[in-house]
């Protein structure tokens, strides 16, 4: 067939160096090898990471890079992008952080995949999705609940995921503190609401717009950081980059408490009296996700049901969306829709 696809090409939005926002350009549409699926992007999430990855707190090794990993997409047969109609079939998937394993490493046999040290990233290691099209590999692709348009669905895939194995790591908690009342707390807190969980929100102080929103979605509690919650805590956690919150949400804790740390990059943690660590407390973090947190989660999300809030920009407008998130100008999500 003389399609020449080999020529067509696609706009996308490419990381080239820290220190420089994100740059729109046009490059050929990928060609999905074997084993990978070929997209029609129809929305992508922009996720805190995607900061990290601009500032230069969390490496891309090897720019330039299309950054995204909160991808929903459409999948063509391969070879047929570009076309008219060219997503016939409709079958649409999901693609997290998480993009490929080694699959023979210690960590991929013993069911913490998320952990493999040969792992590649979507929109790190991989080309993401803050572009009109984007290939993926079949294992890391997720069938999506039909009831969310994909602009809903895309926070799923980080903020939900990821979000799910930290609240996993909390196991039965009761109490439940939340700290940064962003994309994974509005889900989270949905989720927890629904596992009849009680939940305490923790925002910058004075942060009316972030707290009244918690309350909004079930949250029993809603204040700053600094404050101490109504009741002690069975487990905290935080979502912002901000290591001082650590010995904050120690001390929220009931003893045998813990606090799971949920972002891929933290400021340093500044020390804490033993004192706040005694009586079996603990402190953890969160790495990534693995194909069951996604299946379980997907699956979680339109039982609740998760309602995402989302604010759409233009694939242009990447930039913009991951300054507004930087300066904290919405609640909920942003999500590019090319
Ligand atoms: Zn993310
Ligand atoms: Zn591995």
């Amino acid at each position: 067939m003389a399609q020449a696809t080999g020529t067509a090409t696609m706009r996308a939005m490419v990381f080239e160096q820290v220190g420089q926002p994100l740059r729109a350009v046009e490059v050929p549409i990928p060609r999905p090898a074997p084993g990978q699926l070929l997209l029609r992007v129809q929305a992508c999430g922009v996720c805190r990471t995607d900061l990290h990855l601009l500032d230069g707190e969390v490496e891309i090794a090897a720019p330039p890079r299309i950054l995204g990993h909160q991808i929903v997409g459409t999948v063509l047969p391969s070879g047929r992008a570009g076309g008219d109609g060219d997503s016939q079939g409709d079958r649409r998937v999901g693609v997290p952080w998480l993009g490929w394993t080694c699959g023979e490493c210690v960590y991929c046999r013993s069911g913490r995949e998320n952990l493999c040290p040969n792992a590649r990233f979507t929109g790190r290691d991989l080309d993401g999705g803050m572009a009109e099209y984007a290939v993926a590999d079949a294992r890391y692709c997720f069938a999506l609940p039909e009831s969310y348009p994909s602009e809903q669905a895309a926070p799923l895939l980080c903020a939900g995921l990821i979000g799910y194995r930290a609240l996993r790591m909390c196991g039965p908690a009761r109490r439940l503190g939340l700290y940064g009342f962003g994309a994974a707390a509005h889900i989270l807190a949905q989720l927890a609401r629904w596992q009849e969980r009680l939940v305490f929100a923790f925002t910058r102080s004075g942060d009316e717009a972030a707290q009244g929103f918690a309350r909004e979605l079930g949250a029993v509690w809603a204040g700053g950081s600094e404050d101490l919650p109504p009741e002690p805590l069975d487990a905290a956690i935080i979502f912002a980059p901000v290591g001082s919150l650590v010995p904050l949400a120690l001390r929220a804790l009931a003893p045998g408490g813990t606090v799971v740390c949920g972002g891929i990059h933290m400021s340093d943690i500044p020390s804490f009296p033993y004192s706040s660590l005694w009586e079996e407390r603990a402190v953890r973090s969160v790495a990534n996700l693995t194909r069951r947190d996604a299946e379980e989660m997907l699956a979680l999300a339109p039982q609740v049901p998760v309602r995402t809030r989302v604010h759409t920009y233009a694939l242009q407008d990447a930039g913009m969306a991951l300054e507004d998130l930087r300066a904290g100008r919405f609640t909920g999500a942003a999500v590019i829709v090319p």
